[in-house]
């Protein structure tokens, strides 16, 4: 048998890997060569369980062979990834009337009993597959229960319980073989991340029983807390009992260290406790990760049945990463790629805690992560009244605008009906770090009568308490319990390795010195996107802003825009200062002028006050001012171009700035964006009124100062002719949002209302605002990248759309050689570790193609 592949008893030499007899398999392996108490297995390969299925079996009686005469057998699954998970274990598989006899003297005719039953009745169900309601009748435990079980099954299937050892494990690896096979089985799996080929291995183990004579049970023990991830001795043990009895055994079960709450095998058997911490700890050691062990007690001797690695919360997963590394176990690098940089998010925010009933109402689409709980509020002022009495809200609009941005500072989660991820909620959001919902079109908005309904007939009132899950879009009734954000010192940790190993630059997009902030504490390598837009929806300066697009003339939209020009010099005088001489990326004006004007008449009433006019007068304005499609009209440098004043004053506000913060600090360089270029002839006008601005400033100032500008890279043409303005600019940045939503053709503020429905049915494999169409939108990027570079081979690449925060999206990036991403400050963390992950990834893969040359490389089984 040995020398059979597939059929192999487990010994420290013997021919086992992961990938052809499943990971349980080969971690059993590992624990017998650290000389671990493992009782005798023998391990079946994928290929050897695949012909079974199709009833080819092995020698079944070599393999029961394999262990001494009578001994009972248990079958378990073992798949390539244990997460894959597979058929339930099946135990004390050779037990018969004949050794029930037997044990009856030897370990009692309870214990027997219970060997014999538990046995009959996983045979029944997995094996005879007949249906669970059949023992209903059976009355009892012990030999009564025993023989009336005997007497169900062989009633039902008119046979006698099969009595031959071999040909009931025969028939238990046949149905778990099939089991495996079956469709259900295999989209479980492939759900998990398995590819639809995967394989499953078996073992077959000696049965330590854990019934009988002298302290006989079993439980399962781990060092560390599976939701902080700090050491402490977890789990439970069961006297006289089996399998995994004792974690569901509630207060029968006894803890493992001394505990106040209760018993604890440490005072029951202090030996075996010790034993069984002596061998945990070397799993953990050799085995280099968290495992929790699964044992079994035999009159006072420990068996080691099993090691599965500790399951765990995201915030534990770090705090385990991380101490591995510091007790030298691992590396900071494998720490580093043993995260999932998804699951970081949930450490920046507060999150539903796991174990938290949810009653669910609706689910959208989840914009931007967090828990949030508060009372339903439909307006924003009504979002500053509750803050204002100290209470939490949550905002729900059917779509948001800029005028609601005050009444999203003060609320504490954001739900809208209309919109995907990148609207203005979207984005919004994300970038102050709310937790916020858009898309819910489930729940009907009701806004009139200040209600929203649930497609289950609930009606949810204006005050109504409800709890918004931004990570995965489920909007919940009431107050579910929450876990706090989690940036301890392994988060903080785990960072500085990451960034250690990362090749690629990461920025925040940050529009205010609370994002700046956010941004810095997050360690972000400066600012790639500033969206200035942002500063003048502040309600003192938004009047200000409607007088100057009320303004007729030149001379007229200059003089307001001269005391606009002291507010934005101190932003980005502030934004210096708190980003310290780092990077700061100022995009020009950008959106259509009509989203600052109001669009409730009330709002109207108040402007025509401000501004002296009669009412009929404003509102002829505004709809004269109105498009039909006003994200492709005018807006971005196609006002630079037409209205140039206002880029004229941000360019000397920024120059100012730059004057001021250079006194107290390191001297600042700016970098000037210009959006929406579709034309060389665009960046040339904006540029030479831009130098002019700087040339007037230094020569009114006496003092000198550097900027770079640059072109936002989100129309088609501007990718196609990138060749043509890049020698007139420094750096190249690529706004992927609108760049997806022209390439495609498809409205981001729309887009959300069929996305779920265009990915279910494999039109798109992924929302492409979210994950960065590589094929299509990445092709354009690629292409402009290199005309850029090849016209302006110094010029800096980089990507300030939504996508910069998205691994996949910035492994795109990396290969195409750019300097750095940038994303909303609360993903740079996300950022960060992924880019170091693909970093580290690459260093191994090139050790590897190094090390395949060389045979005198040891191979890892
Ligand atoms: C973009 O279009 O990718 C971008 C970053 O700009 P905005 O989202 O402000 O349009
Ligand atoms: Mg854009």
């Amino acid at each position: 048998m040995q020398n059979n592949p597939h059929t192999t008893l487990i010994t420290p030499d013997a021919p086992l890997a992961a990938s052809t007899h499943g990971g349980r398999a080969k971690c059993l392996q590992r624990l017998v060569r650290l000389d671990m108490p493992v009782p005798r297995t023998v391990a079946l390969s994928f290929d050897a369980v695949h012909r079974i299925a199709a009833d080819e079996l092995p020698d079944i009686v070599a393999i029961v062979g394999q262990f001494e005469p009578d001994t009972l057998l248990c079958v378990r699954p073992s798949s390539e990834d244990p997460d894959w998970g597979g058929p339930g274990a099946v135990l004390n598989v050779g037990m018969n009337d004949a050794r029930y006899a037997e044990f009856c003297d030897t370990l009692g005719q309870d214990a027997a009993a219970a060997l014999y039953l538990r046995f009959v009745q996983s045979y029944s169900f997995h094996v005879a597959r007949l249906d669970p309601d059949m023992f209903d009748g059976v009355a009892g435990d012990g030999a009564q229960g025993l023989r009336e079980t005997l007497h169900a099954y062989e009633a039902e299937t008119e046979e006698r319980f099969p009595q031959d050892p071999a040909a009931q494990l025969a028939a238990v690896l046949r149905s778990m073989a099939r089991a495996w096979e079956g469709t259900s089985a295999r989209l479980l799996r492939q759900a998990k991340g398995a590819p639809a080929d995967a394989g499953l291995g078996l073992v077959v183990q000696e049965m330590i029983p854990g019934l009988g004579q002298g302290e006989c049970g079993s439980g399962v023990l781990q060092l560390v807390d599976q939701e902080t991830g700090k050491p402490q001795i977890t789990g439970r043990y069961l006297s006289q009992s089996q399998g995994r009895d004792a974690l569901g055994a509630g207060t029968e079960a006894l803890f493992l260290d001394k505990d106040k709450r209760g018993p604890s095998l440490a005072e029951a058997a202090p030996e075996a406790f010790a034993d069984l911490k002596d061998h945990a700890a070397l799993m953990r050691h050799k085995l280099r990760e968290e495992m929790q062990v699964e044992f079994v007690i035999g009159n006072g001797r420990v068996h080691i049945l099993d090691g599965v690695r500790v399951s765990r919360s995201s915030r534990a997963a770090v705090r385990i990463a991380v101490q591995l590394a510091r007790d030298g176990i691992i590396t900071p690098q494998e720490a580093v790629m043993r995260v999932d940089p998804h699951a970081v998010t949930e450490l920046l925010h507060r999150q539903v805690a796991p174990d938290a009933v949810r009653d669910v109402l609706a689910t959208g689409i989840g914009a931007s992560p967090g828990a949030a709980t508060g009372r339903i509020v439909f307006t924003s002022a009504e979002a500053q009244s509750s803050a204002a009495r100290g209470e939490a809200s949550i905002l729900v609009r059917r779509e948001t605008s800029p005028e609601d941005i005050r009444g999203m500072h003060a609320a504490a989660g954001v739900l809208t009906e209309r919109g995907g991820i990148t609207s203005h909620a979207a984005v919004i959001g994300r970038g102050l770090g709310l937790p916020c919902i858009v898309g819910a079109s489930a729940l009907r908005f009701v806004t009139g009568k200040r209600q929203l309904i649930a497609p289950d007939g609930r009606v949810l009132r204006a005050g109504d308490t409800i709890t918004i899950d931004g990570g995965n879009g489920e909007v919940l009734a009431g107050e579910p319990a929450t876990i706090e954000a989690a940036l301890d010192d392994a988060f903080q940790t785990l960072m500085g390795w990451a960034d250690e190993a990362r090749d690629i630059g990461i920025r925040a997009n940050a529009d205010s010195p609370a994002d700046a902030q956010t941004a810095r504490n997050f360690d972000a390598q400066g600012i790639g996107l500033c969206r200035t837009e942002h500063m003048f929806f502040d309600p003192g300066r938004m009047t200000v802003m409607r007088e100057m697009i009320f303004a007729q003339t030149s001379a007229g939209r200059a003089a307001v825009l001269e005391r606009l020009l002291p507010m934005q010099r101190d932003d980005f005088v502030q934004l210096f200062r708190i980003m310290q001489g780092q990077p700061v990326c100022i995009r020009l004006f950008d959106p259509p002028l009509h989203e600052f004007l109001p669009n409730t008449k009330s709002g109207q009433r108040e402007l025509a006050e401000a501004l002296n006019l009669p009412v009929s007068d404003v509102v002829r304005r505004i709809e004269a001012m109105e498009e039909y499609n006003p994200m492709l009209g005018l807006r971005g440098v196609r006002l630079g171009v037409t209205v140039p004043e206002i880029y004229d004053m941000q360019a000397r506000a920024i120059f100012e700035a730059t004057l001021r913060a250079s006194e107290d600090g390191e001297p600042v360089v700016p970098e000037i964006m210009i959006p929406l270029v579709s034309a060389r002839r665009e960046v040339e006008l904006v540029k030479r009124r831009v130098d002019a601005v700087a040339a007037a400033v230094r020569a009114e100032k006496g003092k000198t100062f550097d900027f770079r500008l640059g072109v936002m890279v989100e129309t088609p043409r501007a990718c196609l002719r990138a060749a043509e303005f890049a020698p007139d600019t420094s750096f190249l940045s690529f706004g992927t949002n609108d760049l997806t939503q022209m390439t495609y053709g498809l409205s981001r503020d729309d887009a959300g209302r069929f996305m779920s429905d265009y990915v279910q049915q494999h039109v798109f494999p992924e929302d492409p605002f979210h994950v960065l169409d590589t094929d299509g939108v990445g092709e354009l990027v690629q292409l402009g990248a290199a005309r850029g570079r090849a016209s302006n081979p110094g010029i800096t690449l980089s990507i300030c759309g939504e996508h910069g925060g998205n691994p996949e999206s910035i492994a795109f990036c990396r290969t195409a050689g750019f300097d750095y991403v940038s994303c909303s400050p609360f993903r740079v963390p996300v950022a960060r570790l992924a880019a170091a992950q693909l970093a580290i990834a690459d260093k191994i893969s090139g050790a590897d193609a190094d090390s395949a040359t060389n045979c005198d490389t040891p191979q890892r089984g």
